[in-house]
């Protein structure tokens, strides 16, 4: 997938369209001022591919050194089902959430299986700007 346009729906099923959501952030042109929104702009780099943005928001001392990401997986649909602090005077913050994909089928060619990932992530703020630590599945 390649980068939405500003006035489309936001990847990260926030219901806003991509320029008054996650676009700022993907783009460069602000830093995430939330937890919340960090995650959901870092899923909206998932649903795009943007391994750049993923690289550079995910804290240095638990950053994997290839960032592969699995071009055949779809990431379809964000659920944040809790937060703790992450908020914008916040230096530390946790996030729950449920992220939807579907991906090929190993068994049916040409046919999708759907998947879900559930994991709580931790994130802390770093010289005025959240990160991604790490998450528990
Ligand atoms: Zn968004």
């Amino acid at each position: 997938m390649s980068q939405p346009n500003s006035r489309d729906q936001c990847p990260c099923s926030s219901g806003r369209i991509y320029g008054q959501c996650c676009g700022p952030f993907l783009s460069g042109h602000a830093f995430a001022p939330t937890a919340p929104q960090l995650m959901r702009s870092r899923f909206t780099a998932f649903a795009t591919g943007d391994v750049e943005y993923l690289r550079s928001t995910w804290h240095p001392d638990t950053r994997p050194h290839d960032l592969g990401l699995d071009p055949a997986v779809e990431w379809l649909r964000l659920i944040i089902s809790d937060t703790v602090r992450g908020g914008p005077f916040d230096t530390y913050g946790e996030v729950e959430f449920v992220a939807m994909y579907r991906e090929p089928s190993p068994d049916k060619p040409g046919s999708y299986q759907r998947g879900r990932q559930h994991e709580r992530s931790t994130f802390e703020k770093v010289e005025g700007r959240w990160l991604y630590v790490d998450g528990v599945l």
